[in-house]
């Protein structure tokens, strides 16, 4: 039995093209290190699921994660699954909550040769991921959005201080860890939202006392979207409430070569899964034109954190050879997509980072 049990779950659209490439690459970097050994399970989801088992989210699919340390989730195309089948349902939201997947932590990094608006961009944003505006994951039993009468439409906004803190929390972690500024901004509104976002700044200012070595600082979200666009080499990691943090996160891909260039890890207490920031792109599925580099350091964050939780220096190491064989092909540009101005297919800029890994 090996040391790591890691689920595969490839999802719909163009994740039935990114996780196998991702999935390639990790598993040639680890064959490095033959001490962290790793059990994949694959497992089945989304819509080749509701076509094989009649189910968008398995039963077995949930029991079996409960069991791993770690998966890698491909984008949903949940919005072309039948609207009138329970058992047609996004599994996004309740792999999310039923794992608890407290903070989406996604990275934003410029690459001097790929085009970008600004170049030495590095920011990570943490997403609060289970409440806030999301009213498909903010209630216990119910949705958060409802309709009194046919012409008013209210949404229910949730901040707890125990997922506030988590988040705030991951953050503070991330800003020691890192070769950073050290500084975690948390992103606000409470000028008008004094009680949900007033909670939450009062969550990170509460955590930031435990980092004395991190400077902790806050942002109104308005001014901070602007400054982002103006000036993203001012922050270092920064900490929001969900769907802040869902729009700023698209916004930071847009800085960098879009959606393609954007990965993302969702933390919880127990578990972790890789999950690019990116939807299912139903435009490019099937054609190999999708840049893998969202999904394939997605996986890059998974085994590094493990090798964080574990203390495990080898999968520390595999996690860093990733990353420094991405930068040698997109340095070269020769082997990338078409969204990043090369001509390559998806899996031959897998094969391309597998050949470096190699060398
Ligand atoms: P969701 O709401 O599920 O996050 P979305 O509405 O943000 O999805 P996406 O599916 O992410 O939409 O696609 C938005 C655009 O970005 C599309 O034109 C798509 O082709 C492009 N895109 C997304 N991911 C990639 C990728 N990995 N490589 C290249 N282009 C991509």
């Amino acid at each position: 039995m090996g040391k790591y049990k890691i689920g595969i779950l490839n999802g719909d659209d163009i994740g039935l093209e990114v996780v196998p490439v991702a999935v390639k690459i990790m598993q040639t970097a680890l064959k490095k290190y033959p001490q962290a050994k790793v059990d994949w399970v694959e497992l089945p989801v989304g819509y080749p699921a509701y076509k094989s088992i009649g189910e968008t989210l398995p039963g077995k699919t949930i029991d079996t994660l409960l069991e791993l340390d770690a998966w890698i989730l491909g984008p949903i195309g949940h919005m072309a699954y039948p609207k009138d089948d329970p058992k047609a349902v996004n599994p996004h939201p309740i792999i999310r909550r039923t794992f608890d997947l407290v903070s989406n932590i996604r990275p934003t990094r410029s690459y001097p040769s790929i085009k970008s608006l600004h170049q030495d961009v590095d920011v990570v944003i943490i997403r609060e991921n289970n409440e806030g505006f999301q009213p498909d994951r903010n209630m216990y039993k119910g949705t958060g959005e409802f309709m009194p009468t046919p012409d008013i439409a209210m949404s229910v906004r949730v901040v707890t201080r125990r997922n506030s803190e988590f988040a705030a929390r991951t953050a503070f972690d991330l800003a020691r860890q890192r070769n950073g500024k050290k500084i975690v901004t948390a992103i606000h509104k409470n000028t008008v939202f004094k009680l949900g976002c007033g909670l939450f700044v009062d969550s990170c200012r509460n955590v930031s006392k435990e980092y004395p070595d991190i400077t902790f600082d806050t942002a109104v979200v308005d001014t901070f979207a602007m400054q982002l666009v103006m000036r993203p080499q001012k922050f270092d990691v920064v900490v929001s409430t969900n769907m802040f943090g869902d729009i700023l996160t698209d916004e930071a891909a847009g800085l960098v070569g879009g959606l393609g260039m954007a990965p993302g890890l969702c933390v919880g207490p127990r578990y972790i899964m890789a999950q690019a920031t990116h939807g299912s792109a139903p435009d490019i599925a099937g054609k190999q034109l999708a840049n893998p580099y969202a999904m394939i350091m997605s996986g890059k964050m998974m085994i590094e954190w493990l090798g964080i939780r574990n203390q495990d220096k080898g999968m520390l190491e595999c996690a860093q050879n990733i990353d420094a064989a991405v930068s040698a092909v997109l340095n070269d540009l020769k082997d990338v997509t078409p969204d990043l101005g090369g001509k390559a297919t998806t899996n031959r800029m897998g094969d391309a980072i597998c050949e470096k890994l190699l060398a």
